[in-house]
């Protein structure tokens, strides 16, 4: 169970922790990385109807998939990544599903408080999901998804909210935590970087923080914001899930496709990750991986919470 305060021992466990569930990062700066187009070993023709991940004969579902095929995988504690097959992988995600995975329904959503400074924020009692992201990216949409909630994430819609970290208690056993946009597109950089001073000292001092959701728009493609936060959180350790949204918007119009935006930014994964992150495609309008995504955090929390 959860003790707080922490000893030194479970410390240095909850250390131990955030080093497994954190992807190994490459890139030494923030400088730019190239986003060229390069076919990825994972493809999906149609996501927005839930397919397994690869294209598989029912036969090979349960063949152990190839070490150079598994590297793009996150693999999570409890699993033998030789033992991987595809039948294990989420759909729409390179995540697969391990023991740990279970009790994903949410029941119960009671808005906890709201914080200016990552010192008022509730006691570090329980793990915890941070939800980040670009503003309009469909943050509250994917939140009001999740707990299947109309107003949920409004609180941080309210005049004098959006600059606050508001925690939410989720079946009374775990936060979700929802963070500022940030990126707002005509501010100078300095600027729109700033929700870093803001919530630094959140990222750096929740011992709980099981991982940050940033959710990065699949509509259009890969924004220099969203890279430089993703450099930030993986310069700094902080586990991560990349959750894609808007993945319904297949037909696309001007520009790219979100295959298209997406298959250049699992390039940015591949050239500044060791190992792979979690990412997932969702959609608030269809409610694809919504489950999928409860299920990922589930195996997080319970592997966390043990
Ligand atoms: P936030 O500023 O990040 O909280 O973004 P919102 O949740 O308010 O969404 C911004 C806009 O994107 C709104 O017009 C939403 O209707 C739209 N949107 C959000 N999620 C989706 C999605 O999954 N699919 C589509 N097609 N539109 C979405």
């Amino acid at each position: 169970m959860w003790v707080f305060p922490f000893s030194q021992g479970a410390q240095t466990m909850l250390l131990a922790h955030r080093l497994l569930f954190t992807s190994i990062f490459l890139s030494p700066s923030s400088s730019s990385p190239s986003l060229k187009p390069q076919p990825l070993t994972l493809t999906f023709s149609n996501p927005t109807h839930a397919k397994p991940t690869r294209h598989v004969s029912p036969a090979s579902k349960t063949t152990p998939i190839m070490e150079k095929d598994r590297s793009v995988l996150f693999v999570p504690p409890g699993v033998d990544p030789d033992e991987v097959t595809p039948d294990m992988v989420l759909p729409g995600s390179n995540i697969v599903i391990g023991p740990y995975a279970g009790d994903a329904k949410i029941k119960e959503v009671v808005f906890v408080k709201s914080s200016s400074r990552a010192k008022d924020c509730p006691k570090h009692d329980r793990p915890e999901f941070a939800i980040l992201g670009r503003s309009n990216v469909g943050k509250s949409s994917l939140i009001n998804a999740l707990v299947k909630k109309k107003d949920v994430a409004l609180t941080s819609k309210k005049p004098g909210k959006t600059k606050l970290i508001n925690h939410f208690l989720v079946n009374k056993s775990w936060y979700f935590v929802d963070l500022p946009g940030y990126g707002f597109a005509k501010a100078p950089e300095a600027a729109r970087m700033d929700w870093s001073a803001f919530t630094k000292g959140f990222f750096l001092n929740r011992d709980n923080l099981v991982a940050v959701l940033l959710l990065v728009d699949a509509s259009v493609p890969p924004q220099r914001i969203d890279l430089d936060c993703a450099n930030w959180l993986g310069r700094n350790n902080i586990p991560m899930t990349f959750v894609f949204t808007k993945c319904d918007k297949m037909k696309g119009g001007k520009g790219k496709r979100p295959d298209e935006n997406l298959r250049d930014f699992k390039q940015f994964i591949a050239e500044n990750y060791k190992q792979h992150p979690p990412w997932i495609m969702t959609s608030s309008v269809t409610g694809l991986g919504r489950d999928e995504l409860l299920l990922h955090m589930s195996q997080l929390r319970n592997y966390w919470d043990q």
